[in-house]
């Protein structure tokens, strides 16, 4: 299969890795003083354990799993707000099926809708347009939920209900961006981050020139990566030649998919739906300046934290929660603690009863973690 076999060849693999353990000699990286590399993205972080990369790769070279999942990220108190929006009865709530099981301060998407409340799972935001159009008397509200990647197709979808009129279509948007946590990673004093290996997919809608600021301003390489496990071998080689050499610039190994100026549709369709919020509240992060998107005024009609009256639209304000007691997330999501570290881990967080987004999402760390041998952990442990 063309894309899929050549970047999983074995042979060529091991040529990789060997040259990585070369440069990490050359560096003159141990176990004890690693180099840190950061991948963004959740989808990265679970190719990587998926393929077994983190063992693979010299022991000197040690990955830390960044805020890159966007379902992770979103905070208690906006799953409680979606749960309010749901329990109406007017309403029937669209989501992807990641979210249904994230926990609120008292229930999950899941839990609401054992109870009765009108959620579907859907594939795309088209799919809740067609149900608004199917059911004129219901408001259809769709969770839009994503960094770049998804951005756009909710965007598309707004455009197309205002092309049509649609009167009982909204968006309860959570579209957030990828560069400023990286911002607010790298100002954290705390934290020790060598380089960065960059996300695909995000990559492939805004380009390459967003992380500029990362090499410029920081001094720090960042390389797009692809998914498979010759793209993650060859990016993290390409950041540690940057690093060996003294460099800092933003590459792209993803040149297959990802274009250097990003796509332009996609960005003109953001462009007009969209506005950066002032702030936005990052689960484990905290409020991020700007790195949240709310949907412009020429499309409120369209706006579910407008037309209900919750959320940043909220007269009143908007309720900060904090995280359930012993939950670790916040320290998993900003590369402070593995999540086999996380008192939880498997005793009281697991796929099934989770106490964290990162363990339910499919881009989560902790489930990462618990799919490729966490479980066998915990079981060792006891
Ligand atoms: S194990 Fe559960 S509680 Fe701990 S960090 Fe992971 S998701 Fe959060």
């Amino acid at each position: 299969m063309r894309y899929v076999e050549e970047f999983r060849d074995p042979k060529a693999a091991k040529g990789v890795l060997a040259a990585i353990a070369r440069v990490v000699d050359e560096i003159g990286a141990t176990k004890e003083k690693p180099v840190y590399i950061m991948e963004i993205c959740g989808g990265h972080t679970h190719a990587i354990f998926r393929y077994g990369l983190d063992k693979l790769v010299h022991e000197g070279v040690e990955f830390i799993h960044g805020p890159g999942c966007p379902v992770c990220v979103l905070p208690m108190s906006r799953v409680d707000e979606c749960v309010e929006l749901a329990e109406r009865p007017e309403v029937i709530f669209c989501t992807f099926g990641d979210a249904m099981r994230v926990p609120g301060t008292k229930k999950s998407l899941m839990q609401a809708k054992a109870e009765g409340a009108d959620i579907r799972m859907v594939y795309s935001p088209l799919d809740a347009l067609e149900l608004a159009r199917r059911n004129p008397d219901r408001e259809v509200v769709f969770f839009g939920l994503g960094f770049e990647t998804t951005t756009p197709s909710t965007a598309l979808s707004i455009q197309q209900a205002d092309r049509e009129g649609l009167t009982n279509f909204t968006v309860f948007c959570n579209h957030i961006t990828v560069p400023p946590p990286i911002k607010a990673l790298l100002d954290d004093p705390h934290m020790i981050l060598d380089g960065f290996v960059g996300p695909g997919h995000v990559s492939m809608v805004i380009g390459t020139h967003p992380y500029d600021f990362i090499a410029e301003d920081y001094g720090r390489p960042l390389v797009v990566a692809g998914f498979e496990p010759l793209d993650l071998l060859q990016s993290v080689l390409m950041v540690l030649e940057q690093i060996r050499d003294g460099r800092s610039e933003i590459e792209n190994q993803y040149a297959r998919v990802v274009p250097e100026h990003g796509n332009p549709i996609s960005l003109a369709a953001i462009a007009d739906v969209y506005e950066p919020r002032p702030t936005f509240e990052w689960r484990g992060l905290g409020e991020i300046d700007a790195s949240g998107l709310r949907i412009r005024d020429a499309y409120r009609a369209y706006d579910a934290e407008v037309k209900f009256g919750i959320g940043y639209g909220a007269a009143t304000g908007r309720a900060v929660v904090e995280e359930p007691e012993g939950c670790a997330c916040g320290a998993v999501m900003t590369g402070r603690m593995k999540p086999t570290q996380c008192p939880q881990f498997g005793l009281g967080c697991t796929p099934e009863m989770p106490l964290g987004a990162l363990m339910v999402s499919s881009e989560g760390a902790c489930a990462a973690y618990w799919t490729y041998g966490g479980a066998r952990m915990v079981e060792a442990a006891e």
